[in-house]
């Protein structure tokens, strides 16, 4: 009954206290897991109907400053293939996305130096230019307030940076010295007040992570408030110090997903491909669990095996048309549409 109660709550009132998300986490059964799910899924729908936005993804750099322990292309793995996609091959990437209906780019790389304010400020330009009717989505990692700003000048709309974890010990054993949570958090207000939609999001099971950790999570984004939240569970590289940790559970991951959405109605939540990578089904169960954006990949083929941030990374082959047609599908298998729209964060009065 407990537990039920505190679903009750969550639906009705957007929030928990940190006692009550953790029994949740903890202690959850499968008939409350689909009490939640069920829950969740009609708040989605009642903001978003049956639709679900794209977002297209163009992985342009695998060239990355930072040593994060789980990511496959942290700059210490010597068997990293590192490419940059040059400014016309990003256009390129673009055009195509455009042909095949999507109004959402996002540009997402490690953080390559090579791509200083100049060359970004370029690109977001060019492409702001010849597509007026799309939203531009950097996910460049940790830059300064004011590169931020001259991106968002340029055109940029949204950035994604995910937190990680929102446990101060949690991040100090995911990344190396140099790297700290509160310049993570100190960038996310900084996105949020020049302007930008901004995504926060951590990895679910990544090695470490205590029920405490989650809590801070859920209560980190309640304190952001960010228009967007990426989750997906945690996958090992075979290259990385945690090429031998245990992957995140689907079943955690869904039950989190379904948590934020109770408690960020409105808020833009991708089913990830990592959970597609983890689960065969993983992002058909993401969207029943709350979830309303999915994000194929516009890369080169050439180049999507070596942007790899953990193993086994699902569509590394096909084509953007083939993974548009597929996820249609998919989606259409379970009463949902993809949507040609840039798909905006919409305020609520609540
Ligand atoms: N450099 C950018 C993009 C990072 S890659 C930035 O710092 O934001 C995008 C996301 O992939 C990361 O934020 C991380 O949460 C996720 N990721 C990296 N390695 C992963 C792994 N091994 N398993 C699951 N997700 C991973």
């Amino acid at each position: 009954m407990k537990r039920l109660k505190i679903i009750e709550k969550l639906s009705q009132f957007h929030t928990a206290s940190k006692d009550e998300l953790a029994e949740l986490i903890d202690n959850i059964s499968d008939s409350e897991l689909e009490f939640l799910r069920q829950k969740a899924q009609k708040t989605a729908q009642k903001h978003f109907g049956n639709k679900i936005f794209v977002r297209g993804l163009i992985e342009f750099s695998s060239f990355c400053k930072n040593d994060c322990l789980y990511c496959g292309i942290r700059r210490s793995n010597k068997n990293a293939v590192r490419y940059r996609l040059t400014k016309e091959q990003i256009m390129q990437c673009c055009r195509q996305g455009y042909e095949l209906g999507f109004r959402t780019f996002v540009l997402q790389g490690g953080e390559d130096g090579w791509f200083d304010d100049d060359k970004m400020c370029d690109i977001v330009k060019a492409i702001h230019n010849e597509f007026e009717d799309c939203a531009i989505t950097l996910s460049l990692g940790e830059r300064s307030f004011d590169s931020y700003k001259r991106l968002f000048e340029c055109g940029a709309d949204r950035y994604l940076l995910r937190h990680e974890t929102a446990d101060e010990e949690h991040y100090g054993k995911l990344h190396p010295k140099e790297m700290s949570l509160k310049n993570r958090k100190n960038c996310l207000y900084n996105l949020k007040k020049i302007g930008y939609q901004t995504g926060a999001g951590f990895m679910v099971g990544s090695p470490y992570q205590t029920t405490q950790a989650l809590v801070e999570d859920l209560m980190f984004l309640q304190d952001l408030k960010p228009q967007m939240c990426g989750i997906g569970p945690f996958i090992h590289h075979n290259d990385t110090p945690f090429a031998r940790e245990i992957d995140g559970s689907v079943r955690q991951c869904l039950l989190l997903l379904s948590i934020i959405r109770l408690m960020h109605p409105n808020i833009l939540l991708p089913a990830t491909t990592a959970l597609g990578t983890a689960d065969k089904f993983g992002r058909e169960k993401g969207i029943l669990h709350g979830a309303n954006v999915v994000m194929p990949n516009l890369s080169p083929i050439a180049h999507r095996k070596d942007y790899s941030l953990y193993d086994s990374k699902i569509c590394t082959g096909d084509e953007a048309a083939e993974c548009i047609k597929c996820l249609s599908g998919r989606m259409k298998n379970i009463g949902y549409t993809l949507t040609v729209d840039r798909g905006d964060y919409k305020k609520i009065d609540e």
